[in-house]
């Protein structure tokens, strides 16, 4: 395109301005031959002294060359006659015989820098043709004007078709270099090196595309690593029962004179290590079905119903470990949420509160509307959590004493389960120790719209 644009650039003006002089040319040519026409059309006759008296009186400076033929095409006047004339200049024949016949006559040529123009017409004296003057003009001042400017625009239109190629060459090769950086990036990722990162600072579209790979990335990375702990932290967790179970199943094997009682406890052992297994893998499904989003399902659910059955399933743990339950119900607390895991939820809260209690302790329940939300607390009595690791036990298998948690055979997935069931309902959950003793850990959930109407009910 650029190239079309310049050779139109070179051309166009060139001929435009070249065909404008030779428009000029041909009127002030034509005119002045007009003029030595008329004044030589006072005479009859073209004869040589006659016409060389009137013609020496006419103005032919810029002229090269000037001649009048007679109607027999003689000349019977030139001023080049001392000079020596260009061959071109010497042979008029067509242009004369032209003019002979009554037409003006005007041929104008730009060629070797110079612009050579001739015109002639005929001389009419009494209403017939005596004779034609003709003129002859070489030019160069002119050409030179037109040459220049042809010069001119040929090397404007070098420099831009240069400065064309070479900033299109450098914009290519930039293209082309941070594409190829873009290209190693996607594979290097593809490849599994979470790390690789794309060294693009642009503002354009590709260092958007960067950008966002470079997101991306840092999403894969991070999902890489949740990953590979999760995977260790799940199978030690796993590898601890199994290996009791191992040691315990072997001494049994092993040692023929055991005696009943202790075989006896061995194998409640291993009951218990399998127990917990089963308890873990459960958990783990758990985790995984909110990962999924499997249940998807959500529905306007009364958290106190909820709330009270959770506890009813938990009354068994609560008397084994002398535990008191209490409850301060809200009625109609309406969420929209998914009824397993908000069980999930209460239960798991319920079931610590129990587990970290102190004997004869407390657990008391409260559920109430705070604004345009529903807010669950559960309060215990028991030793709480350092308060440097309250920020760690929502993550997946943290425990807060691993020494205190294997006797109450926790697997640090009870809270994590919690806290991603909570988040996936649309809630928050925050844990705390109370200022006179024990944990208190506050669910709140946004009511729902028939929640709303119920407290409206309630109100009036
Ligand atoms: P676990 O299966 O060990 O109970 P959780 O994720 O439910 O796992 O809890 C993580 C840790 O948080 C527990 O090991 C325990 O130390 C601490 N924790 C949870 N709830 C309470 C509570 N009500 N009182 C004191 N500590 C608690």
């Amino acid at each position: 395109m650029i190239l079309g644009c310049l050779i139109a650039m070179n051309v166009f003006p060139v001929v435009k301005s070249r065909d404008l002089l030779f428009d000029s040319k041909c009127s002030s040519m034509l005119n002045q031959a007009s003029l030595y026409a008329s004044s030589l059309s006072t005479l009859n006759v073209l004869q040589a002294d006659e016409v060389g008296k009137v013609m020496t009186l006419m103005d032919d400076q810029r002229l090269s060359r000037v001649f009048v033929t007679d109607r027999e095409k003689h000349i019977v006047y030139d001023n080049t006659v001392q000079q020596d004339e260009s061959a071109e200049a010497l042979a008029p024949e067509r242009e004369v015989e032209m003019a002979l016949a009554g037409n003006n006559v005007f041929f104008s040529q730009l060629k070797a820098g110079a612009v050579s123009s001739r015109a002639c017409i005929p001389v009419i004296s009494g209403g017939s043709i005596i004779g034609a003057v003709y003129l002859y003009e070489y030019d160069t001042a002119q050409a030179a004007l037109i040459e220049s400017l042809r010069l001119n625009l040929l090397s404007i239109s070098l420099i831009t078709a240069i400065s064309a190629l070479l900033v299109g060459l450098l914009l290519g090769y930039l293209i082309a270099h941070r594409t190829r950086m873009i290209l190693t990036g996607i594979r290097g990722i593809g490849a599994g090196r979470y790390d690789t990162r794309i060294e693009d600072r642009g503002l354009d579209e590709l260092g958007e595309i960067s950008g966002e790979i470079n997101l991306l990335a840092d999403r894969l990375q991070q999902i890489e690593g949740v990953r590979q702990r999760f995977v260790s932290d799940a199978s030690h967790e796993l590898k601890t029962p199994l290996a009791a179970i191992t040691l315990l199943s072997d001494s049994i094997v092993q040692n023929d004179g055991m005696d009943k009682a202790t075989v006896r406890e061995f194998v409640y052992d291993i009951g218990r290590e399998a127990e917990r297994l089963a308890r873990v893998t459960q958990q783990l499904q758990e985790l995984t079905k909110l990962d999924s989003k499997a249940r998807e399902l959500r529905e306007d659910v009364d958290l106190g119903k909820v709330a009270a059955e959770a506890m009813k399933m938990l009354l068994t743990l609560a008397d084994q470990k002398d535990v008191t339950l209490s409850s301060n119900l809200a009625e109609k607390c309406i969420v929209r949420a998914n009824p397993d895991d908000l069980h999930q939820i209460i239960f798991n809260l319920v079931e610590n509160a129990i587990k970290y209690n102190v004997t004869g302790g407390k657990v008391n329940m409260l559920l109430y509307h705070l604004g345009d939300r529903v807010e669950l607390v559960v309060d215990d009595t028991g030793e709480g959590v350092p308060p440097d690791k309250l920020g760690s036990i929502f993550d997946r298998f943290y425990r807060v004493d691993e020494s205190r948690s294997g006797e109450q055979s926790g697997s640090g997935l009870g809270l994590a389960i919690v806290r991603d069931a909570v988040l996936k309902n649309g809630g928050t959950v925050e844990a705390a120790n109370r200022r006179e003793g024990g944990m208190r850990f506050q669910v709140s959930f946004p009511a729902a719209e028939e929640g709303e109407e119920h407290r409206r009910d309630r109100r009036s």
